[in-house]
């Protein structure tokens, strides 16, 4: 049996400790739950009609949503955990037929987003009743997931499994050809070592003299408890103006900001505040939601001088793989990026390519 060592808790982490082979693995997962983009974030899974030109990144954002399905099954994610709840689109200016037709030309590819219809403003209202009678386009592909929900779900179906957690911060050496992970005092050497810190990858990598292209970046969202009754309401996407993501018990989230220059920095600003409610108000009949109790989530997401994620085995190292950079669309990435890190390790044999998803991995390293 060989030691693997896991250092990053969030969604790559976490789902990664369930699909590694247990046969072959005794299985460690180090956490210092100081920092999780996952716990943090606003849940959306729809990434077909982005803007971004990014041909890689589209396809692995387009089989990271298409990956939810075997997810939800292997996990048995329930609908708090994972809905697919549709997602609608509305806009300033009446453009949604060009819209419509981009979703129907990316349906050809990815038949999971389901169906695509031009909503009157009625159809619309009855989906989302807080909205301004306007049309709208809708996926019902589209998802969300709760973050948080997903990483106890998937903590208690690890520990089942036998996997070890330490909630403390790890600190690692190389020990000949094995590695040695550092926490608390104490010290363990393990075969093969995956580092899916988010932008701690930097610091982590550094300690074994390896220079990584990875930053963070401050991300609030606002979260508001109302009495609706949100249950089956689909994800917003507004032009110009923040997302809407209801989840289950009146729980609506606004969100969320892209703020490079605030780093590692945690504390809610009133700025977001005014920066995520103002473009939304139009959208609105009235500004009921925003009066309802609410609370700010901050988290720090890991973006790369080129916005693209990337993962794999190190060039030199085959025993250490790593996995950062996710930035706003790690839910949607990550989960599949941890089915491939285990198929890694799990098939040993097996050449593994993931040059359609990503550059040459040295594009990161220095
Ligand atoms: C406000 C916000 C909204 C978002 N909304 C969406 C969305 O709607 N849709 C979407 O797809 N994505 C969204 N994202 C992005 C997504 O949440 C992240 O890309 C993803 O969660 C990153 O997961 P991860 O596993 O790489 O890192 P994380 O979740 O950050 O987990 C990494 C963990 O490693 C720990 N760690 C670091 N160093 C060490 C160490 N040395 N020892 C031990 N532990 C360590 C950290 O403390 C952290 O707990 C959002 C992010 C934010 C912040």
């Amino acid at each position: 049996m060989k030691k693997i060592a896991i250092i990053g808790g969030g969604i790559i982490g976490m789902t990664l400790a369930n699909y590694l082979d247990t046969d072959k693995f005794e299985i460690s997962l180090f956490d210092d739950e100081k920092n999780q983009a996952t716990k943090a974030s606003a849940g959306i899974i729809s990434p077909w009609l982005s803007k971004r030109r990014n041909q890689k990144w589209y396809q692995l954002a387009k089989d990271g949503a298409a990956f939810f399905e075997k997810l939800k099954t292997d996990f048995d994610l329930t609908d708090e955990v994972y809905e697919k709840c549709g997602t609608l689109f509305l806009r300033k200016n009446s453009d949604l037929e060009e819209l419509e037709k981009l979703a129907l030309e990316r349906r050809k590819n990815a038949p999971e987003m389901g169906e695509i219809k031009v909503l009157s403003k009625e159809e619309t209202v009855s989906l989302f009743p807080l909205l301004k009678p306007s049309e709208s386009l809708y996926l019902s592909g589209g998802a969300r997931l709760d973050g948080k929900a997903y990483l106890a779900h998937l903590k208690k179906r690890s520990q089942a499994r036998g996997v070890k957690f330490f909630a403390e911060r790890a600190t690692i050496l190389k020990a000949d050809e094995k590695w040695e992970i550092v926490h608390q005092g104490e010290s363990d050497v393990v075969d093969d070592l995956v580092l899916c810190p988010g932008p701690a990858l930097k610091e982590l990598l550094s300690e074994i003299g390896v220079d990584v292209d990875v930053r963070p970046q401050k991300g609030q969202l606002l979260s508001f408890k109302t009495d609706f009754d949100t249950k089956d309401w689909p994800v917003l996407f507004l032009e110009g103006a923040a997302d809407i993501i209801p989840f289950q018990e009146g729980e609506i989230l606004i969100g969320a900001t892209h703020e490079n220059e605030k780093g590692w920095d945690l504390s809610e600003s009133e700025a977001a505040f005014f920066d995520l409610t103002e473009g939304i108000k139009p959208y609105f009949s009235e500004s009921k939601l925003i009066e309802f109790p609410y609370h700010y989530r901050v988290g720090t997401r890991a973006y790369s001088a080129d916005f693209s994620p990337f993962f794999g085995p190190h060039p030199a190292f085959s025993s250490l793989a790593f996995a950062s950079a996710l930035g706003s669309s790690g839910l949607t990435t990550g989960p599949y990026i941890a089915y491939l890190l285990a198929q890694y390790f799990n098939h040993p044999e097996t050449k593994w390519d993931y040059s359609i998803y990503q550059k040459d991995i040295n594009t990161y390293l220095k």
